[in-house]
């Protein structure tokens, strides 16, 4: 199962070119820490890293287009396994419950990723349960602690993993992309023409800002989501989530800037 939707700050393109680069490097690790502060995406971010890893597309990885990318995209591949507090806590029976899956074999790939969403909620026992694992690593099994505290998890667990900072996208909360994302939200829903709405994407014309841009974008759809009445404005709302996804995602595969947000654009309008 996928972690539910929380409201966190996207990473920054940044932390998420370090990850997609990590993974697609010649060393992988067995564990990772990835720390970032309590309201960053740090889901999100260890998907695109455990996609990356699973990728079987040529070239840069994720590709987001091979049968690998479409399974984690869609929260059902086999090999990315989720574990999240059952309560207030991560308890032993939930490792042991992990550990006899990553003892298992991968069902489409070479490795089981796991991903621990709030690591720092595994109690003592669950943690030194989990050292096991970490100190005798299953095959090329990958675990991925997420945390907005490292110094809260045992040291022994701390030595044996790379640990990895994630920022979230400096935009994200205050600057340009949130104020463009406002403005295109706004008019969008208004019914704003395509010469309207492409004046105000034009602003982002570099790749990094075109991807914050579009982080702050889903952002505000989302919110509009939450907050729509009723049933047309929330299919609206949900068809515009996935156009800034699409955009997105062609972006992450080397579309050029303009034509993804042109691209984007038409597709809302249509
Ligand atoms: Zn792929």
């Amino acid at each position: 199962m996928r972690f539910s939707a929380r409201e966190m700050l996207p990473c920054s393109a940044a932390s998420r070119k370090r990850l997609a680069a990590l993974a697609s490097g010649e060393k992988l690790f067995h564990a990772y820490i990835f720390e970032g502060d309590r309201n960053t995406d740090k889901p999100g971010a260890a998907e695109v890293f455990a996609k990356a890893v699973h990728c079987a597309g040529p070239g840069e990885k994720p590709c987001d287009l091979c049968l690998s990318c479409a399974k984690a995209n869609h929260g059902n591949h086999e090999d990315i396994v989720y574990l999240t507090r059952e309560g207030n806590s991560i308890g032993v029976k939930q490792i042991e419950d992990l550990q006899m899956r990553l003892r298992g074999k991968p069902f489409a790939s070479e490795r089981i990723v796991a991903i621990v969403d709030e690591a720092e909620r595994m109690t003592p026992q669950s943690q030194n349960k989990l050292l096991k694992t970490l100190e005798e690593p299953c095959g090329g099994n990958i675990v991925i602690l997420l945390t907005s505290n490292a110094e809260s998890l045992l040291k022994t667990i701390r030595s044996r993993c790379v640990s990895v900072r994630l920022e979230a996208a400096p935009g994200a909360l205050s600057g340009a992309s949130v104020t463009l994302a406002d403005d295109f939200v706004e008019r969008l829903f208004a019914g704003g023409a395509y010469y309207e709405l492409s004046r105000i994407v034009g602003v982002a014309a570099e790749r990094d800002d075109a991807e914050d841009f579009l982080n702050a974008l889903e952002l505000r759809l989302r919110d509009a989501l939450v907050a729509a009445s009723g049933g047309a404005r929330r299919a609206e709302s949900l068809r515009f989530i996935d156009c800034a996804n699409e955009a997105r995602r062609g972006l992450g595969g080397g579309l050029n800037v303009r034509y993804a947000l042109k691209t984007m654009i038409l597709k809302m309008l249509s």
